[in-house]
C-alpha cells in the first residue's frame, strides 16, 4: 500500500527535477566552514564522508533495536580522532574549533554516535588527561585514543543528578594502599560494554568528591544493567553501575582530582561539546527537512515553494546559524586561551533551538557542505529556494536575542 501511494509522488518529483535541478541542502550558511585551516578542513570532511556512508545507511535499525554498532568500530578507529583536542599521550590533538566541527559533523547524522564518541573521548579521556598524574595519562591514554579500551564516566547516581557536587552517595574509604568504593551511578553511556569506568565517589575521610580508574571487565564487585526502554539516544548504551565493596589500589585514583572542582573541570570542557553537537542535530534536521519539503509535491507544487513553509525553514536556518556562530565564536576564544565562563549557554541554546522531535537526514540527503566549502563560486545561499534576503533577515533578528 505505501508503494502504491508514494509511486505518483515520485514520478511527479522525478519530473519537477528534470525541469529544475536543486543544489542539495546545505545548512552552513554563512560559510563558517572557512574558518578551518586546510588541515582541518579535510578531516572534518573525512568525519562527513564517513557518517554519511558507514554510519546513515545503517543507525535507523541499531535505533530501533536499542543496541550499538559494533560492527562500525574497525572503521571508526581509522578516523583517527580518539583524543581530539588533547595534546600528547597518542592523542589526535588539534584546536578545540576542530574539536567543535567533528562534534558537530558527528551529531548531524547521529547524536547517539556522537554521544558515544563524546563519552569515550570527551568525559572518559578527558578526566584522566585533566585529573590524572603523569603516569596515568602516559598508561591510559595511548590504548583509548586508539579506541583499543572504551571509556564511560560514571557520576550520576540514582538519586543524584544536578546534586553531585555536594551529595554523592557513593562512598570510597582507604584501606592502606587500596580504596574500596560502595555504592551505585545511574545513566552511565557506554558501561554496558567499555573496559574503563572513571568512578566519581565522596571520601568519606574528609568528604571530597575523587575519581577512580576501574578496569570494569576484571574488578570483583563491579556489575552492569542495562537500562532499557530509552526514548531517546537510543544507540548509546547506558548502564546502572554497582559497586560493592570494588577494591582498586591507589595507583588507580585520579591523582590530580582532589574535590569537585577538578570534576567540573572535566565537565565544563565536556559541555562544550554538548553545543556543538546540539548545532549539528539541528544541521540535520534542517537539511532532512529542506529536501523533503523541495521533493513533496502539493496541488501539483513542491511544498518549498509555499510561503509559509518558507517560513518556517528560514526559521530554521536562522537558528542553525546563531547557534553555529555562537559556538564558533566560544571555539575561538577557547583556542585563544580565553575560555568563557559562559560555557553553560552554549549549551542551553542550540537545545532550546532544536527541533523537538528525531529528524535525520534521509539517505541521498547527503549536502555538499564540506565538499563545497573549498569552491568560491558555490556559495551556501545557492541551496536554498527561498529568497535570500528573507532568510538573511530573520537571521540577523534572531542573532540579535
Ligand atoms: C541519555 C542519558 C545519558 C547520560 N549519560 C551519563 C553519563 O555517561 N555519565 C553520567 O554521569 N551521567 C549521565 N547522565 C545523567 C545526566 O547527567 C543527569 O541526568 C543529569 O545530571 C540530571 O540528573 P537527574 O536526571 O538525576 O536529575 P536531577 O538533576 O537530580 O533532577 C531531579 C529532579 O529535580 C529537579 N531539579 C534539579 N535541579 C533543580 C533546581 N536547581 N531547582 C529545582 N528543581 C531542580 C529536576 O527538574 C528533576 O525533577 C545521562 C543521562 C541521560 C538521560
Amino acid at each position: 500500500m505505501a508503494t502504491a501511494a508514494a509511486a505518483p509522488v515520485v514520478a511527479a518529483a522525478t519530473s519537477v527535477s528534470k525541469a529544475r535541478k536543486l543544489p542539495a541542502p546545505n545548512s552552513d550558511f554563512y560559510q563558517l566552514v572557512d574558518v578551518l585551516t586546510d588541515e582541518e578542513l579535510a578531516i572534518v570532511r573525512k568525519v562527513r564522508t564517513y557518517m554519511e556512508t558507514k554510519v546513515q545507511p545503517i543507525i535507523n535499525k541499531y535505533w530501533s533495536d536499542d543496541a550499538f554498532p559494533f560492527e562500525l568500530l574497525p572503521s571508526f578507529k581509522q578516523l583517527q580522532i580518539g583524543g581530539l583536542g588533547f595534546e600528547g599521550y597518542g592523542c589526535a590533538g588539534g584546536s578545540q574549533k576542530l574539536f567543535g566541527f567533528v562534534a558537530m559533523e558527528l551529531a548531524r547524522v547521529d547524536a547517539s554516535f556522537c554521544t558515544f564518541f563524546g563519552v569515550h573521548s570527551g568525559l572518559a579521556m578527558g578526566s584522566i588527561y585533566l585529573d590524572g598524574s603523569e603516569e596515568q595519562k602516559q598508561k591510559w591514554l595511548p590504548p583509548m585514543a586508539r579506541f583499543e579500551k572504551i571509556g564511560c564516566f560514571g557520576l550520576t547516581e540514582p538519586l543524584v543528578g544536578s546534586g553531585t557536587a555536594g551529595g554523592l552517595m557513593t562512598t570510597a574509604k582507604r584501606d592502606g594502599d587500596t580504596w574500596v568504593l560502595n555504592g551505585q551511578k545511574r545513566w552511565i553511556g557506554n558501561a554496558t560494554w567499555c573496559d574503563v569506568s572513571i568512578i566519581w565517589a565522596r571520601d568519606v575521610a574528609d568528604n571530597q568528591v575523587k575519581g577512580f580508574i576501574v578496569e570494569n571487565k576484571t574488578t570483583p564487585g563491579f556489575s552492569v544493567e542495562k537500562i532499557e526502554h530509552k526514548i531517546a539516544l537510543k544507540v548509546v548504551q547506558n548502564g546502572q553501575i554497582t559497586l560493592k565493596d570494588v577494591r582498586l589500589p591507589e595507583a588507580n585514583r585520579l591523582q590530580a582530582g582532589n574535590s569537585f572542582r577538578d570534576t567540573a573541570r572535566v565537565l565544563r570542557m565536556t559541555r562544550y561539546m554538548v553545543g556543538w553537537a546540539s548545532t549539528g542535530v539541528q544541521m540535520g534536521a534542517f537539511e532532512a527537512t529542506l529536501k523533503y519539503a523541495q521533493e513533496r509535491l502539493q496541488f501539483g507544487k513542491p511544498i518549498a515553494s509555499f510561503q509559509m513553509v518558507q517560513d518556517l525553514l528560514a526559521k530554521m536556518l536562522a537558528n542553525v546559524t546563531a547557534c553555529q556562530c555562537l559556538m564558533v565564536r566560544l571555539a575561538q576564544m577557547d583556542d585563544a586561551g580565553k575560555r568563557a565562563s559562559s560555557a553553560t549557554i552554549t549549551r542551553r541554546w542550540p537545545r532550546l533551538s532544536a527541533p523537538p522531535s528525531r529528524a535525520k537526514p534521509s539517505p541521498g540527503a547527503a549536502n555538499s557542505w564540506a565538499a563545497t566549502a573549498s569552491s568560491p563560486t558555490t556559495t551556501s545561499r545557492a541551496s536554498s529556494p527561498m529568497p535570500r534576503h528573507s532568510i538573511h533577515t530573520k537571521a540577523r533578528i534572531r542573532c540579535r536575542i
